[in-house]
């Protein structure tokens, strides 16, 4: 659609960042872009489909996308943060990197169970981070039934493992 391709041009690809041989989609022109940024954030809202009590954004680029979202939905923001970062009580979980591993957090008070999780980010690539912030929010009692990304790397297949897992997956651009 147009307004897909309009989306894809206002993200740019920086070769070799973070290190040699990474295609890094860099979504700060997007940001910069108040029409683009309003349409990324409408056409999340429209995807979703059922009643959402919380939007669950991932440290740093999700929280971005994730706060303007919670407020067209009535929603609250939960901030799925790296360890160390939260002051109070927290849950964790742990998740593989290509070298080594990763922990992330969310406040263990943040929501009683049963409440209904929306899990934003900028980009699913693997999928290990996503997945990650499911099995975290589902320990502490979540429903999480939708997930959205702005960019999917489909031949990657994280989009895909989170379908695998019952949620329902928009992303914006492939
Ligand atoms: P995954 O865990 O392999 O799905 O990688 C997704 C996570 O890494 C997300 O938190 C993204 O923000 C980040 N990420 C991976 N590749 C890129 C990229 O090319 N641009 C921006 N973020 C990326």
């Amino acid at each position: 659609s147009t307004a897909n391709d309009d989306l894809r041009g206002l993200i740019r690809t920086i070769p070799d960042f973070p290190k040699p041989g990474i295609m890094f989609r860099d979504i700060t022109t997007l940001l910069l872009d108040p029409a683009g940024f309003a349409c990324s954030v409408e056409r999340i809202v429209e995807g979703v489909d059922g009643p959402v009590d919380l939007v669950a954004g991932i440290e740093a680029r999700g929280f971005i996308f994730a706060a303007p979202v919670a407020l067209a939905l009535g929603a609250g923001v939960l901030l799925v943060r790296k360890d160390g970062k939260l002051p109070g009580a927290t849950i964790a979980e742990d998740y593989a990197l290509e070298y080594g591993t990763d922990r992330i957090a969310i406040h263990a008070d943040a929501f009683a169970p049963g409440a209904r999780v929306l899990l934003i980010d900028d980009l699913i690539a693997t999928g290990g981070t996503a997945r990650a912030a499911v099995r975290l929010l589902r320990k502490a009692g979540a429903q999480v039934t939708h997930a959205a990304f702005v960019i999917d790397l489909p031949e990657l297949g994280g989009a895909d493992a989170l379908r695998a897992e019952g949620i329902e997956v928009a992303t914006l651009v492939p």
